[in-house]
């Protein structure tokens, strides 16, 4: 028997957790659930799971989420405070699916107890990923990547034959605006954003996606992870998203995980690792596929990769920069106050705006955090001026 810990379970990947475990109440035990805010749902999945504890990010929902929880043995907690108490609970397995940088501080919380931790909250690797992996190296944490290209390249990766990588690399749908040109982008909607041509996730990603910055911060997240220096870090758009990354061998050998597009694959993967459990994930039919195409990435139309390299190879906070200005504008976009080009060119203006501090702590990461949001805000608000 497990016990796993879910923070940010009634996201996406939260929900497929929840899914997963579900089906197989013999081998797991949820001890903590925490949301965002969605009082109701974080109530209705604690009863669900009989969890011990239940924390809800906002301050102002501790009362309802009593009301929601009175009569049951959950113990309540909020605020960030009392989503970093959730993650110090004890358990064999953290789910960190904390959507944005706001997963930072308790993920960290985790990584300190030693915990293992599935770790599917990319921005926190983005904005402090020296920070965490020094973290995971003091306190013997163990990180298993959720992100489904992270994870196809965890499964395939040869630990005893690092020296003999090549490159990794990380493959990208292309997202619904693939085949577009920019002037059809310029008038791009926050639906058009969001209905993704193979995958079903939340709205952040979705945009993401459909900008390639997922695949900027994903760049930035393997090098990390597998502590891979930047050029041999590569990118491959493939629509089908069947191939879900690859490693590459100095003796020629291109290793490569495939599986349908669900979610539940990497998740079961990091949930029963080192053993492996079943899926009700739709099975992989190449025949009925027949064809896999790939192509290089357009830097050009989709000039968030670009940036997100650049970020990479600056170092320091320059990757927290980034992914601030990017939640930001992102959330600006969805709420219909800037148009979709204008979140690449959002972020490019707020990296040349705010400096990068070189010595990366937690203060640091979350004054540079601030500052570059407040930057990237101004910017919106000249830009609204401006119209
Ligand atoms: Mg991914």
């Amino acid at each position: 028997m497990r016990s796993v810990s879910i923070l940010g379970a009634t996201g996406s990947v939260g929900a497929s957790t929840l899914d997963l475990i579900e089906r197989a109440p013999d081998r797991f035990r949820v001890v903590a659930v925490t949301a965002h805010h969605s009082v109701e749902r974080l109530a209705d999945i604690a009863k669900r799971t009989r969890a011990d504890v239940a924390a809800i990010a906002d301050p102002a929902a501790l009362p309802a989420l009593r009301v929601a929880l009175a009569g049951t043995h959950v113990r309540c907690l909020a605020g960030p405070e009392g989503v970093e108490e959730a993650a110090a609970v004890p358990s064999d397995l953290v789910m960190a699916a904390i959507v944005g940088v706001a997963g930072l501080a308790p993920t960290l919380t985790a990584i300190r107890r030693g915990a293992t931790v599935a770790f599917a909250s990319k921005e926190c690797l983005v904005a402090a990923g020296d920070l965490m992996m020094a973290e995971v190296a003091r306190h013997g944490a163990t990180l298993l990547p959720v992100d489904s290209e992270h994870n196809a390249i965890f499964q395939v990766l040869e630990a005893h034959n690092r020296s003999a990588i090549e490159a990794l690399i990380l493959t990208a749908s292309g997202g619904p605006f693939r085949t577009w040109t920019v002037e059809q982008m310029a008038v791009a909607t926050p639906a058009d954003a969001i209905r993704h041509p193979v995958w079903s996730m939340g709205a952040k990603i979705s945009v993401d996606s459909a900008t390639l910055m997922n695949k900027g911060l994903e760049v930035i997240e393997a090098a990390h992870l597998f502590q891979m220096p930047e050029p041999q870090v590569r990118v491959l758009v493939h629509p089908q998203s069947v191939v879900h990354s690859m490693v590459a061998y100095t003796d020629g050998s291109v290793l490569a995980q495939l599986g349908t597009p669900d979610m539940r694959i990497p998740i079961a993967h990091a949930l029963a690792y080192p053993d492996r459990m079943p899926t009700p994930a739709e099975r992989l039919s190449l025949e009925r596929m027949a064809t896999l195409t790939f192509e290089p990435p357009d830097e050009q139309r989709f000039p968030a990769l670009r940036l997100a390299r650049q970020a990479l190879i600056a170092g320091g906070t320059m990757p927290a920069i980034l992914n601030a200005a990017n939640e930001v504008a992102v959330a600006a976009f969805l709420a219909g106050r800037i148009g979709f080009l204008d979140i690449a060119a959002l972020v490019a203006e707020t990296m040349a705006q705010v400096s990068p501090h070189p010595p990366v702590d937690l203060a640091a990461v979350a004054a540079v955090d601030d500052a570059a949001r407040r930057a990237a805000e101004h910017l919106i608000q000249c830009r609204g001026a401006a119209v």
